[in-house]
């Protein structure tokens, strides 16, 4: 650390993003993304006549890409924000809606961003436990006064929440904010996104990283009223008005409106990851229900820690958590089919030396 660090980040954690090792190819199955390709609409859009464009500033409002997402979800545009990755669209809210005054509160065991994030900026954050089945008490959320976020489903559970439960939590007190984070809404769940109209006090936040197979492109939006994008945008152009490249918004733009596409890639993921889970429960594992594009499982006989670091040495990858309540799970992302059989041959291999 430099002299020159400001000190009101003494309390700060960053989050570690899932390991990107170089020592050999790995089958990478740690941070949720895909090994699927983009729809070939991307690859379209991605063109030397937008490259050429380069040498001009991209269009600060996204408006293309905007209009798009708000197209697809039955939303007026300027009831969408777009930025560089839902991580970046979280910190817009957060720089937004919470300071040192506001009281928030979210899932012990959820996305650990929301841990670091409120501990980088001294935020009155309160973790509230998950019951022992690792599901939601969704009584806690309506009687708080605090701010919710809640990613739905949550990870690494992969437990979700109906529409009608977020609903109840969201009525319950229209002066506090709820967030909900959908990142792995598309497989197979209930979108809040259609409350939006009903509620002010209401932010969904998607991401092209899981369900549209673009982690590397970076891009997440927000959806909510009117007021709160305004405010969200407000922040944005103090910070950095043009935070989406112009092939970010050309990609997305592309990608938002091939449906048809991205519906078959999702349900081969949920054929593959239900496919999965049996065969791993018939090797004697349990495995968590999933609404997600992961699996989260532990063995009686190898414990998890111990079992990632074999499939480490097998050539693939995938996320341990050491923290206390989870510690004995491990998260594998669900791959391709080829991909997830060389998952159950290692898997096969390690359990047999058990
Ligand atoms: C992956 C993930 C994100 C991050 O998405 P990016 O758009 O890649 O920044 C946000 N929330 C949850 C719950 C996630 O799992």
């Amino acid at each position: 650390m430099s002299k020159f660090f400001d000190s009101r980040y003494e309390e700060m954690e960053a989050y570690v993003p899932g390991e990107q090792p170089a020592d050999r190819r790995y089958i990478k199955l740690n941070a949720n993304e895909t090994s699927m390709p983009p729809s070939p609409k991307v690859l379209e859009a991605v063109n030397s006549k937008e490259i050429l464009g380069m040498g001009l500033y991209s269009d600060p409002y996204c408006t293309r890409l905007r209009e798009a997402i708000a197209g697809v979800y039955g939303l007026e545009a300027d009831q969408v924000f777009v930025g560089n990755g839902s991580d970046e669209v979280l910190s817009f809210c957060f720089l937004s809606f919470f300071g040192e005054a506001s009281k928030i509160c979210f899932p012990d065991i959820t996305y650990y961003f929301y841990h670091t994030y409120s501990k980088t900026y001294g935020l009155d954050a309160l973790e509230i436990p998950l019951k022992e089945d690792f599901t939601i008490d969704v009584k806690n959320y309506i009687e708080t006064d605090r701010h919710v976020i809640i990613a739905n489903p949550n990870a690494p559970t992969g437990y979700r929440l109906s529409r009608n439960e977020l609903r109840e939590i969201i009525s319950a007190k229209k002066e506090r904010l709820v967030i909900v984070d959908e990142a792995y809404v598309d497989y197979g769940n209930e979108s809040c996104i259609e409350l939006i109209k009903d509620y002010s006090n209401l932010i969904v936040i998607q991401t092209f990283s899981k369900s549209r197979n673009l982690a590397g492109l970076r891009l997440g939006f927000a959806a909510a009223s009117k007021e709160i994008i305004e405010d969200m945008n407000k922040i944005k152009f103090t910070f950095n008005p043009y935070n989406l490249s112009a092939l970010t918004i050309a990609a997305g733009t592309a990608a938002i409106l091939d449906t048809g596409y991205y519906k078959e890639c999702i349900e081969e993921t949920i054929r593959i990851r239900e496919e999965t889970a049996e065969n791993l429960r018939a090797k004697g594992f349990y495995v968590m229900k999933s609404h997600t594009n992961f699996l989260f499982v532990k063995h009686d006989k190898i414990h998890a820690s111990e079992y990632y670091l074999r499939l480490k040495e097998e050539g693939i990858l995938t996320r341990y958590f050491k923290s206390e309540r989870i510690k004995d799970f491990l998260r594998i992302t669900v791959g391709t089919k080829t991909e997830m059989a060389e998952v159950l041959r290692a898997t096969e291999k390690i359990i047999a030396g058990c």
